[in-house]
Parts: C-alpha cells; structure tokens; sequence
C-alpha cells in the first residue's frame, strides 16, 4: 500500500516537471511561431519592445463566417508588412528583435482589438485564434518583464482621415488631450493613462503631460524625423471636429493602464505612410529609430550596450569599428576606419588603458585582469563607438 503511494507521489511529481517543460517552452529570439491553421504569428523578440498588428490579416477561411456584430471590418491595409519591415530595421541597428503579434485573419472574420465577444462572434475556430493572439501578447509582456522589469508595447494600426498625421492613443480622449498640463498631471487622468508606469518612474522625471506632448515625447520624435503626430510639442491635442483614435481594447489590456509594467501606446499610421513601399520603407527606418530613442531616453539609458552585435552609438557616414578578437586573451586588434584615441575602463569606471591609434593596430593588454571592460573610441573627446569586451585568459 505504502509503495502503491509513493509510486502515485513519484507520478505526480512526473507530471509536474512534464508541465514545467510545456509551460516553459523556450521561444527563441527572431524565430516565428504560429497559432492553429497560421492564423496568428508571434515572432519571439529579445528587446524590452512588442508590436502588434490586430488590423492588417488578408486570410478569409470559410470555417469562420463573417462577422455580423461589431461595427468596423475595415483592413488596415500594409500594416503587417510595415510591423515587419519595422522589425528588420530594428535588427539591423541593434541585432536584437522586438516581439511581433501579427493576426493574419481578415477583420471581416476576427477583430483582434475588441473583447471577446465582439471579436469573435461567437465562431470557435475565431475564438481560439483571439485566445492565441493574446496569449502570445501575453508571453511576450511575461519575458519582458522578466528580462528588462519594464517595456513597452505599441499596437500598430493605419487609419483614413484626411489630415496625413499619427495619430498616438493613450486612451484620453481628445476632450481629454486638450485639457491643461495641470490637469492632465492629476492622478486622475493619470489613471486615465496606458503608459501609467512610465509616468510614475521615468528616467528624467517627467510629468504626464510632457511624456504626451513635451520635447521627448513620442509624437515629438516622430515630427523630428519629419512625420507629424498628434499629440505632440506642435500638435498638442485634436482638434474640435477632427477625427482621431485614442487607443482601443488591446491598448487597455496590455498597456499598464490597470496593472503590469508594460506601457502601451497606439499609434494610428496615416495612408501616406503606409500605401507606397517607398515611403513605407522610408517610415518603418525612422519608425525602428525612434522607438529605440524613446526606450534609452525612458526606459533604458545603457539600451544600447546591451544590443546583440557590435554597433557604434553614433555612427559617422559608413564608418566602422570592430574590436577583435571578443573575448581576448593577452592582445587585442582594432580596426577602425580613421585614426582615434582609445580609451579602456574597467568595471569600476576607472581609466586602465589610453592611446592615439592608427586604422589597423593590435595592442598589448596582457597585464589587465581578467573581466569586462568597456572600450570607447573617439576624437577630441567625442565618443564615435563603445562596446564591452571580456578579458579572459582561460580561453
Ligand atoms: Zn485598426
């Protein structure tokens, strides 16, 4: 009898560890994994950034009718391949992902951005693709906030009024948007808000109001690369008659208005951008670079020596600097495409190692410790490149 019970214990233990496993099922960075009949996609990130894309499916399956509640079908057409071409040049600043949901069913058969019922109609097989495209949202906000403690979610939508602007939601209306900085900067509209963590700890302090429409707020980095947004410095709120989005159900549930420390912000993309590849192209580019700039002016202030590849923090035209090989035993090449002074700090902060080097040069540095250090490159005390390199003698 005592056997039969340990037998059952060791069972279930047996059991739980198979669980683990599942639940534990690694996504790896950059590879893209889909739901039941390819309906939803996640491509697996390894950045504090997730894009969604609930509007921009073409798949019409007659095993889901098509939707009869709910108001609005309208495709927000090229918004997937602007998530993905935004995704690429993410990578090719950073060498890292951010986490892409794509929902590939038409709006005609599921509304990835309205709550169950509304989404779904009540159609099983759209039911379970709903569940999908938020239960991989869902992971993903979980491996952020595991990995960076913080981050930030955008649902990407396109919209179709006439005046050629982004459109960012932060779940105020725009009655709300034209209210005073002092008001905005009660904790009532605070509460309001889909980006609440940020506004409760951000890296310069900043009060609600300015992270909406101050010198770094997003719709401020997006008018510097020449794409107008509202709200923004120079576009403070909507207009009286105009039209304009505020967020939507995705950017309530997985932005931090009620709970979680993932921020949430919907941008609404204008026709402009969106319908020739060429400008597309160009804005998914500027888009890839002012995310990243919101996220180290915000979020992470040393995002980029945390970025899979070597990349210089500010790059002059085509220059490159490569630092090899990494990690290092006794001597360390550098090639570099002008003349610079190096400079090699150790983990404390402290100056080991200074000289003026030519564009190919291999310097002795077999009297530093083992460890990280981090090395910068520059001229006339402006940094051109940093990266970390690791002294280690046990190679
Ligand atoms: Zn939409």
């Amino acid at each position: 009898m005592k056997q039969k019970i340990i037998f059952r214990e060791i069972f279930l233990l047996l059991l739980l560890f198979i669980q683990c496993l599942t639940y534990a099922q690694p996504f790896v960075p950059g590879t893209t994994y889909f739901g039941r009949n390819n309906y939803i996609e996640y491509i697996a990130g390894n950045l504090p950034l997730i894009i969604s894309v609930p509007h921009g499916g073409a798949v019409a399956p007659s095993e889901i009718p098509d939707r009869t509640c709910g108001d609005e079908t309208v495709t927000d057409s090229y918004t997937t391949n602007l998530a993905k071409e935004i995704r690429d040049a993410i990578y090719n600043i950073t060498g890292c992902y951010p986490h892409i949901v794509i929902n590939n069913l038409k709006r005609t058969k599921l509304d990835a951005n309205r709550d169950l019922p509304e989404a779904a109609c009540g159609n099983e097989f759209a039911d379970k693709a709903w569940n999908e495209f938020h239960n991989f949202l869902d992971t993903a906000s979980a491996n952020v906030t595991k990995k960076s403690g913080k981050g930030l979610y955008i649902d990407l939508h396109g919209h179709g009024h006439a005046i050629q602007r982004l459109e960012l939601g932060y779940l105020l209306t725009a009655t709300q948007l034209a209210y005073s900085d002092a008001v905005l900067n009660t904790a009532a509209y605070i509460n309001f808000s889909s980006i609440k963590k940020l506004i409760n700890s951000n890296v310069l302090n900043l009060a609600h109001s300015d992270l909406l429409r101050g010198n770094t707020s997003l719709g401020t980095l997006f008018a510097a690369k020449g794409f107008p947004a509202v709200p923004s410095a120079d576009d403070r709120y909507p207009l009286t008659g105009q039209t304009y989005f505020s967020g939507g159900y995705n950017t309530e549930r997985h932005g931090s208005k009620t709970l979680g420390t993932i921020d949430g912000i919907q941008i609404e993309c204008n026709q402009d951008v969106r319908f020739n590849e060429v400008a597309r192209q160009d804005f998914a580019t500027k888009t890839a670079q002012v995310l990243l700039d919101y996220l180290i002016k915000h979020y992470f202030p040393k995002l980029p020596e945390t970025y899979c590849k070597i990349v210089g923090v500010e790059q002059i035209g085509m220059s490159e600097f490569l630092l090899f090989p990494n990690p290092f035993d006794k001597v360390l090449s550098v090639k570099n495409s002008m003349p610079t002074d190096i400079c090699i700090y150790n983990f404390q902060g402290k100056l080991v190692y200074s000289e003026r080097i030519g564009t190919e040069e291999t310097i002795e540095l077999g009297f530093l410790k083992n460890g990280v250090y981090l090395v910068t490159l520059g001229n006339n005390g402006k940094i051109l490149y940093r990266q970390k390199i690791i002294k280690s003698s046990v190679l």
